[in-house]
């Protein structure tokens, strides 16, 4: 049993010990049971919301509508959540009407995937009524139930199950795999910030080709914004063995096949409603690609560009175990300046100097200025700085 769950044990037992069933689920019982690290501790119980509030000193109403009530113990905050059903999916995603119920085999049956369907008690012992532990041992993704019902209850679900098999590196039961391709269009029926979720850490999972192979093979690239028409470039991606570590990397790779520029990324991502210093990152990412693949940078792109995106570009370029691009990263750290605070002369001497007053021929010196340094060709020094400048705004030496 890991750290993480022996210090939750206390508040198993409590709940236990005020005679309700408590269990550990979902994702946190996977991972354990994969040996990988787990992120958050769920707790599912059949004490009602208000039993489980009046159990503890410290709870927070997280998601008191849905069943979750979070309790704070230590500094860690812990969601309990209390065994439900769901109904009346109307509209393709999250329930109209949760029931609070008292049996935990209701509860599992409700959940997305055998691997997730899972409980473990406070003594590590596995409830498995759906042969969860068999698929996790032979690395299948599987729907519980009927995969068409389920897809059609929530087509979230679909993004889930390919996000899985890309983390996990598992396939996807041939009833899911169909069930995916069958009710690919219910995806247009979903938020796209969290198609975008889903889609993130797909493209970061350890098998991110698998997981890009089947958006493609079961057609749900063709309900994600902007990807309808890119078909061939996503191919060319899967091809590649691509690998990626944060959202912009993911954006940058993806924008760079498409061969996409600014306001093309920036039209792209707003669809996907990626925030604003991402996009502002990958369309600096994506320039540097374009540039190193061309054998064409400066000193000044790597400037503006900003060390972060030297190394997303760097990152995405030496996938596949080369290091041919590595260089520009020493490039970047032999720059003069990498920020025009660090000039060694200040709009305030100049004017102090008499040798400009303020006005935009200020600004635009500073900027000649900045450029020159980092392109070396001047001097960060005070009298070298003087100099370039008289020669700039004079046009004499
Ligand atoms: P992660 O490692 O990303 O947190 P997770 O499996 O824990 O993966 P969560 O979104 O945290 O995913 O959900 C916790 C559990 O709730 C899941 O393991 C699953 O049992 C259930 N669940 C989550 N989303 C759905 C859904 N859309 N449909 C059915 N069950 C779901
Ligand atoms: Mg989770």
């Amino acid at each position: 049993i890991p750290n993480e769950f022996q210090e939750a044990l206390p508040i198993l037992r409590k709940i236990e010990q005020a005679g309700f069933e408590a269990y550990f689920v979902g994702g946190s019982v996977r991972d354990t049971l994969l040996g990988r690290p787990i992120h958050d501790v769920d707790i599912a119980t059949s004490a009602y919301p208000s039993e489980v509030k009046s159990l503890f000193r410290r709870t927070v109403d997280t998601g008191i509508e849905h069943g979750t009530v979070m309790i704070l113990d230590h500094g860690t905050g812990y969601e309990v959540t209390t065994f439900r059903t769901e109904s009346g999916y109307q509209d393709y995603r999250r329930p109209d009407h949760v029931k609070f119920v008292r049996s935990l085999k209701e509860d599992l049956k409700r959940r997305d995937f055998t691997i997730n369907a899972l409980a473990m008690s406070e003594n590590g012992q596995i409830t498995d009524l759906f042969g969860g532990l068999a698929d996790m041992a032979a690395h299948v993704i599987k729907a519980v139930g009927d995969p068409n019902e389920r897809f059609n209850e929530d087509a979230l679900r679909m993004m889930r199950a390919v996000r899985f098999a890309s983390q996990l590196d598992f396939k996807i039961e041939a009833n899911t795999l169909a069930g995916i391709s069958r009710h690919s269009q219910l995806l247009e029926k979903i938020a796209v910030e969290r198609i975008h979720a889903e889609f993130v850490k797909m493209m970061m999972g350890k098998d991110a080709k698998r997981g890009l192979d089947l958006t493609l093979i079961t057609n749900l690239y063709r309900h994600m914004p902007g990807f309808a028409s890119k078909k061939a470039q996503l191919q060319a991606i899967a091809t590649t063995g691509f690998s990626v570590q944060n959202e912009v990397q993911v954006w940058a790779l993806l924008a760079f096949y498409f061969n996409d520029h600014s306001e093309q990324i920036k039209r792209f991502l707003k669809a996907w409603k990626s925030a604003n210093q991402v996009i502002e990152d990958v369309i600096l990412t994506t320039e540097l690609l374009f540039k190193m693949t061309a054998d064409d940078v400066s000193n000044w792109d790597l400037y503006r560009a900003g060390q972060r995106n030297v190394q997303n570009a760097v990152t995405i370029l030496n996938a596949g175990g080369t290091t041919s691009f590595s260089d520009y990263l020493n490039d970047y750290d032999q720059l003069p300046i990498t920020n025009k605070k660090q000039l060694q002369i200040t709009g305030g001497e100049l004017i102090k100097a008499g040798i400009l007053s303020p006005s935009p021929l200020l600004g635009q010196t500073l900027n000649y200025l900045e450029k020159a340094v980092v392109q070396a060709e001047v001097t960060n020094e005070k009298q070298a700085l003087i100099a370039a400048v008289s020669h700039f705004v004079n046009g004499d030496d």
